[in-house]
């Protein structure tokens, strides 16, 4: 990856928003959020970072406006877990209750919203049934949005911004009981406005293609490592920012992550081949300038932003992390080889990417190809080679799950 313009390889949304470049005081919430060690039960008040706001702050702010509640992961019968967005015009000023069983009510999250009205458009209540959420519904005297949960199931808050939402994540089963099926975190890059990297001669779509490995890879992993879990972070084409895929994988405390990409260059390139990165507060050149495109930032942001993040990066986690890369590394040159030969051998690096901020498990980054490099852009269009990419990096992740 050398000489690149981010925005040309990384559309915007129109006006200028880009959702997947996280604002800073969005990024540390999460990090705090990310970096928090205590485990939520049930029948425990939760302590998170999240915004309290100043006084000064709280004078000046204009009502907060709820406009909508999104839930996501329920579509299967028995999902692992759910997700409750909470979509706000201004930002809200919250504070969150873990609420215990008591009589007919079930366990709870109460999201206590101040200064905050709710649009006409949002339901009023909404039964879901499954992924651990039973109900999600708005609540008076005080403006308050309750999430009740089944039995057993917990739930984990935390606040982004750009646009503002308050998420609420659900692990449908107590840890405890599940935490010896190990599971897996499948995170397909790009997709909605920022389809990111594409080669338009052979219509390769780098949002699209990631998508494609990502499902393959849990695919094959259900065959090669049956007691494995697999969650993919995104299975359409939506917009996910940055912060939401890490924060996932932590709130369902999971044990790999891993993020699917196809590299690309604007200059012609004389070999294409694989990098598995993990994260570092690198200052090397070219990796920065990667980590800008993957980012949809420039090059400057992230040198700005390293150093302030570096003291966030978990001790112990870049050993397990490289450990997972080698493997992944290994097993996808092995795997995308069988079809085509030539797949060159990029390594294992060390980049600073986002996506791999705060994340409590062992996190890589995948390049699983090129997209501008002719013959493997030629390899990339068929299902075969897309397959033997994905075998390849179900039987790394299964590799490294083994060897613990
Ligand atoms: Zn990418």
């Amino acid at each position: 990856m050398t000489g690149v313009e981010p925005s040309r390889k990384h559309a915007s949304i129109p006006g200028g928003a880009n959702t997947s470049k996280p604002g800073l005081f969005g990024l540390l919430l999460l990090v705090a959020a990310c970096q928090a060690d205590s485990h939520p039960r049930p029948d425990q008040a939760l302590v998170e970072s999240v915004p309290e706001l100043a006084e000064s702050a709280k004078t000046e702010r204009q009502k907060a406006l709820l406009t909508g509640i999104d839930v996501y992961g329920t579509a299967e019968e028995n999902a692992a877990g759910a997700r409750v967005v909470l979509l706000f015009e201004g930002a809200p000023l919250f504070r969150q209750k873990q609420l215990p069983a008591e009589g007919i009510l079930p366990p709870r999250v109460a999201i206590e919203l101040e200064d905050t009205e709710w649009g006409e458009t949002v339901p009023v209540s909404q039964s879901i049934g499954r992924g651990g959420l039973k109900r999600v519904r708005l609540a008076t005297p005080n403006p308050r949005v309750v999430i009740d949960l089944e039995p057993g199931a917990t739930g984990r808050v935390f606040y982004l911004t750009d646009p503002y939402r308050i998420v609420v994540d659900v692990s449908a089963t107590d840890r405890r009981v599940i935490k010896r099926r190990p599971l897996v975190v499948l995170d397909p890059g790009h997709g909605g406005h920022e389809p990111g990297a594409a080669n338009d001669e052979h219509g390769l779509v780098e949002s699209g293609l990631a998508l494609v490995l990502a499902e393959l890879t849990a695919e094959r992993l259900g065959e090669i490592m049956p007691r494995a879990r697999v969650m993919l972070t995104r299975s359409t084409d939506v917009d996910l920012s940055l912060e939401e895929r890490c924060a996932l994988a932590n709130a369902m405390e999971a044990d790999v992550f891993i993020s699917i990409h196809l590299n690309a260059s604007p200059e012609p390139v004389r070999r294409g081949g694989v990098t598995t990165f993990v994260l570092d507060t690198t200052n090397n050149r070219q990796a920065l300038r990667l980590a800008a495109r993957e980012n949809g930032t420039r090059v400057a942001e992230v040198t700005g932003i390293q150093s302030l993040l570096a003291k966030h990066h978990r001790k112990g986690q870049l050993e397990g992390s490289l450990n997972l890369a080698g493997k992944i590394q290994r097993h996808t040159l092995k795997g995308g080889r069988a079809v085509f030969p030539e797949l060159a051998d990029r390594g294992v690096r060390r980049a600073m990417f986002y996506v791999l901020v705060g994340a409590r498990m062992p996190a890589v980054l995948l390049e699983a190809s090129f997209l501008t490099y002719e013959p493997e852009a030629r390899a990339l269009s068929t299902r075969t080679y897309r397959r033997a990419l994905a075998h390849g990096i179900a039987s790394g992740i299964a590799s490294y799950l083994h060897s613990r």
